[in-house]
């Protein structure tokens, strides 16, 4: 317990529900870190942990950052995360106990949490959950829900792309740029089509080679080794796989104009932001521009939003990065610490949605 305790002093969050789920013999953490905008909102992980002490630690750290994103997204809501430390991941009926149990600890909270998918969690998940809480988002779309966020987030990835662009030479045209996607997953294979539908060229890298030439045919683009792409010259990087991708070393060797991705923790080390800027490379802030998932399905599902405000929103990702980069130029910090600024003063402004 004095692990907890010693963890719990040294968060700025508002509210950490710990449950003991002796049924498995793990544990249930819900952060609140901020409700000032409205609900907290953020996913749900499942995972092994070597320590509750670790899993309660993942939420409280995952919780601050959603309560930044939220608010750069301008959503009106705060951000929270849910950690479900299990000995082991359950599937079958323990799984459903498991998420039966951790859903009414999530409708006790009375819409003071929303919860979302996270690491080893999906909308059939979600869907077990919404069987006792209405405070869910990204539920499948047999239930009601808008299903995969993989959608939005591509379209409101490609916006940042082109927002991105238009700020190093003023035309956000995509005509002739060469286009570097790593990840053909579900973000990564949407985003290819929407860019080289747009005219860019595209090369793309994954791990997984079939999967890169399945969607480098599709968009008539070429294939790039994983181990290449700090070789390969490119206006655009846009990291759509894992995080940790750029630290101090990989930022001072990586050849683009841009980097604009989906992926989430880009930044191994918070410095490598400053090696971009230092180099002329514009980052584009993860957190920022990877808000389309939580626009779309938190739009559709908890603020009743139509197709059309929800595309406007994704639209507005866009905007919000020329803020981003504006403040950038004009203070001489980097992108990332502008992102940060606009995030303190949105969580310090009086509640959005109360
Ligand atoms: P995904 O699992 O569908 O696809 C990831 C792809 O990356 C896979 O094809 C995998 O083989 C490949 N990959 C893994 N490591 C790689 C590496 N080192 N080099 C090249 N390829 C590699 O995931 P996704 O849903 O497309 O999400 C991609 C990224 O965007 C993740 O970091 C995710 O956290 C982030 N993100 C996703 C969403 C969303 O709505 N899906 C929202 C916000 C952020």
């Amino acid at each position: 317990m004095s692990d907890f305790q010693a963890l719990l002093e040294t968060w700025d969050g508002e509210t950490a529900v710990i449950r003991r789920d002796h049924e498995t013999g793990g544990w249930i953490f819900i952060c609140l870190h901020s409700t000032r905008r409205g609900p907290a909102g953020g996913g749900t992980r499942m995972k092994v942990y070597a320590s509750p002490a670790e899993g309660l630690n993942d939420a409280m750290r995952l919780s601050a950052a959603m309560s930044r994103k939220l608010a750069v997204a301008g959503l009106p809501f705060g951000g929270g995360k849910a950690v479900l430390a299990v000995p082991e991941i359950p599937s079958g009926e323990p799984r459903r106990e498991l998420l039966l149990r951790y859903a009414d600890l999530v409708a006790s909270l009375g819409g003071t949490y929303c919860t979302s998918s996270d690491m080893n969690t999906d909308e059939a998940d979600l869907d077990v959950i919404w069987e006792r809480t209405k405070y869910v988002f990204g539920r499948s779309v047999a239930t009601g829900g808008s299903g995969s966020p993989a959608r939005p987030t591509a379209v409101g990835v490609f916006h940042g792309i082109r927002a991105s662009v238009a700020h190093l030479d003023g035309s956000d045209e995509l005509r002739g740029r060469r286009i570097l996607v790593q990840g053909a997953g579900g973000v990564g294979s949407q985003l290819a089509e929407h860019l080289a539908r747009a005219g860019a060229s595209i090369l793309v890298a994954d791990l997984d080679q079939s999967r890169a030439q399945a969607v480098a045919s599709r968009v008539n683009g070429e294939v790039v080794h994983p181990d290449e792409i700090l070789h390969t010259e490119t206006d655009v990087y846009s990291p759509c796989a894992v995080g940790g991708i750029l630290d101090t070393d990989t930022a001072s060797r990586i050849r683009c104009a841009v980097v604009a991705g989906s992926a989430n923790n880009q930044l191994a080390q918070p410095e490598a932001a400053d090696v971009l800027t230092a180099r002329g490379i514009l980052y584009a802030p993860d957190y920022v521009i990877n808000a389309g998932g939580a626009i779309g399905v938190a739009g559709t599902e908890q603020l009743g939003w139509s197709e059309d405000q929800v595309n406007a929103a994704l639209a507005a990702i866009g905007e919000t990065l020329r803020d981003v980069y504006r403040r950038s130029a004009e203070q001489g910090i980097s992108t990332a610490a502008a992102a940060e600024a606009i995030a303190e003063e949105r969580l310090s402004e009086p509640g959005v949605g109360q």
